[in-house]
């Protein structure tokens, strides 16, 4: 089986790496355009200052507000490009769009809000509705800045404020910034050669366009009736927007380079008698016992019960009884049980799909965790549908894009619309991915500051760049349940600039020490890290960096090497202390 993997990876390794995806700029910017505002905001540019600004009205933005009220921050302001509330949940309508972290564990402060979500794993129309929720709950309207882009921040050293441009001509004043741009923001597009002659319909997952394919997030896409369309990708939005599109488009091509693994979903309402039974706390318990278990810290129970607990719930069982009979080869046990699983998700294509050679070409052969995990019921039998065609590129992917159609190995399917699932980037430069470069002090830029390596305090603050916070999984944490990382970074960030306001404090900056050691600590700590998700001889995707080896520095880039439960005991005793350790404040 490890030849196997090996051979299927070979044949998708490539020289491009990252370079192989098209930046959404210029002839392609309108990929990015906003399909679901109702009414474009007009109005004249702002230069009015507050405390507070934060940058993305998602989660992360959502949870950093909350915290700052509950710190009684009151003059705060978000700035968004989205039209609302909800990033990840704003753009990623697609039909079928669906977190596949328990809701109950995903959707962040739960019981500050009083709000129980309706079903396991919450379709996105309700996760956008609970972010507007959280919004109105947190008074977080207030000041909002909709359908406005950062273009630029300045630190004015004199005035010790921030200086915060945008794409409106805003030139706005704040004494703290904070960064929540997300992980996942800006979609890429494949270089597929030809892409700019295609002269049909496309659009990419999180930009769905719904006037071309009618219906909506729950489906019923009833202007596909006559319409040949192309799926490129087959990654986590692919398996939940495909069964949707297999049920009306007149024809559905799924192009696939990588099969995913798609195990079990297992939806299921909520059960009223478990929420009537539900004690004071018990959200924050229940991360935390995922994410033991997630981590590979044996719990007493196993609260969730998923495809993300099963996986390793399994592989403590077996390194358990491997050391009880004296025998602990935890190298070994571990590819053992990833072997194991990875058969279950294989047979399971064989027990969804009818045609043996297309239940073939879908099953995945690599090592869980190589590629993103994905959990459905609708994908595998779709294509037993006879209007939904698997086009398998044999790990090369789509050859060109024509005027008409696609071509694979000398074969040009003729389409209506193409459907780009090909995800959202990563890897590139933070300023690429933000829109927008950072000017810190004497006019350094933290482009400039990171070119040779990310150097922060706990991800969240960088020498240079006074009253500035990011919210970023890079020299932070890492943890399957992304809302859990952003609840413990708010917390930590609003105990800091809550601090810093009510002792009037003009700056506080990252000492020299300070940065030099959690960098010292990142690094050193960061190579097992590095390999725990999709490591080097992983099949190529951006778990690993496409598959290439990547720059000295970008050890730097990891997150800490401890793992998310140590560095969110870490921060917690770094609060408790009570000294900002590493922080210099200024009056
Ligand atoms: P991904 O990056 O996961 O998938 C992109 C897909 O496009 C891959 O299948 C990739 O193939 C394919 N692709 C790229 N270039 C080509 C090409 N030239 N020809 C053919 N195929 C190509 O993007 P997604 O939007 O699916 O997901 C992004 C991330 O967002 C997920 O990993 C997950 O973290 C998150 N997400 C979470 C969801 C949830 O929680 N419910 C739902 C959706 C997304 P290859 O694998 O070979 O590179």
């Amino acid at each position: 089986m490890r030849d196997r993997y090996r051979v299927e990876r070979d044949k998708r390794l490539r020289a491009d790496g990252n370079d192989q995806y098209i930046e959404v700029v210029g002839e392609f910017a309108h990929y990015t355009d906003d399909p679901y505002v109702e009414s474009p905001i007009d109005r004249p540019p702002l230069t009015d200052e507050v405390d507070v600004i934060i940058v993305g009205g998602g989660f992360g933005g959502l949870q950093m507000g909350a915290r700052l009220r509950e710190a009684g921050v009151e003059d705060l302001r978000i700035i968004e490009k989205g039209g609302d509330f909800g990033g990840t949940w704003y753009w990623n309508r697609y039909p079928g769009a669906q977190c596949d972290i328990e809701s109950y564990i995903y959707l962040p402060l739960l019981e500050e809000v009083g709000y129980i979500p309706q079903e396991k794993y919450s379709y996105a129309r309700e996760i956008l509705d609970y972010s507007r929720r959280l919004g109105e709950h947190y008074r977080l309207y207030d000041g909002v800045m909709f359908q406005t882009e950062v273009t630029g921040m300045t630190w004015d050293e004199d005035a010790a404020r921030w200086i915060v441009a945008t794409n409106r001509g805003d030139a706005l004043r704040a004494r703290f910034v904070a960064m929540a741009n997300g992980p996942l923001n800006r979609p890429k597009l494949p270089g597929i050669p030809g892409i700019s002659d295609f002269q049909g319909h496309a659009f990419h997952t999180s930009r769905w366009d719904y006037d071309y394919t009618g219906g909506g997030p729950d489906g019923n896409l009833d202007r596909l009736g006559d319409k040949r369309v192309a799926v490129i990708g087959t990654g986590a939005s692919a398996i939940q927007c495909v069964p949707f599109l297999g049920e009306t488009a007149q024809h559905l091509y799924v192009f696939q380079r990588t099969p995913s693994s798609v195990d079990v979903r297992g939806n299921e309402p909520t059960d009223s008698q478990w929420v009537a039974g539900l004690q004071p706390g018990w959200q924050k318990q229940r991360m935390e016992n995922f994410n033991g278990l997630v981590s590979g810290v044996p719990q007493t129970e196993d609260l969730v019960d998923d495809g993300w607990t099963d996986l390793i719930g399994m592989m403590i069982r077996r390194f358990r009884d491997a050391q009880a009979n004296g025998s602990a080869d935890i190298a070994e046990i571990l590819e053992m049980a990833n072997f194991d699983k990875m058969n279950e998700i294989r047979s399971r294509v064989d027990g969804l799909v009818d045609s043996p050679e297309i239940a073939e070409k879908l099953k995945p052969y690599y090592r869980m965790f190589c590629k993103r995990p994905t959990f459905n019921d609708e994908y595998l039998p779709a294509f037993n549908r006879p209007n939904v065609e698997l086009v398998d590129t044999a790990g090369k992917g789509v050859d060109r894009i024509t005027e008409h159609g696609l071509v694979v190995d000398g074969v040009e399917y003729e389409v209506d619309c193409i459907i780009f699932a090909t995800g959202f980037e990563v890897g590139t430069s933070y300023a690429r991915r933000a829109g927008y470069e950072i000017i810190g002090s004497r006019g350094q830029t933290l482009s400039e500051k990171w070119a040779t390596g990310m150097s922060t305090l706990h991800g969240m603050q960088s020498r240079g760049f006074p009253n500035c916070f990011f919210m970023q999984i890079s020299q932070a944490a890492f943890t399957a349940n992304f809302p859990h990382l952003l609840d413990e970074l708010s917390t930590h960030l609003a105990h800091i600039i809550g601090h810093a306001l009510r002792q009037g404090a003009a700056t506080v900056e990252v000492s020299e020490q300070g940065e030099e050691a959690w960098v010292a600590t990142i690094v050193e700590k960061g190579l097992g890290a590095m390999g725990a998700l999709g490591g080097a001889d992983c099949t190529p995707g951006y778990y690993n960096n496409e598959g290439q080896a990547r720059e000295p520095s970008a050890i730097q880039a990891a997150p800490y090497g401890g793992g998310s439960i140590e560095f969110f005991q870490l921060l917690e005793g770094w609060r408790a202390n009570g000294n900002f350790d590493g922080l210099e404040f200024t009056n």
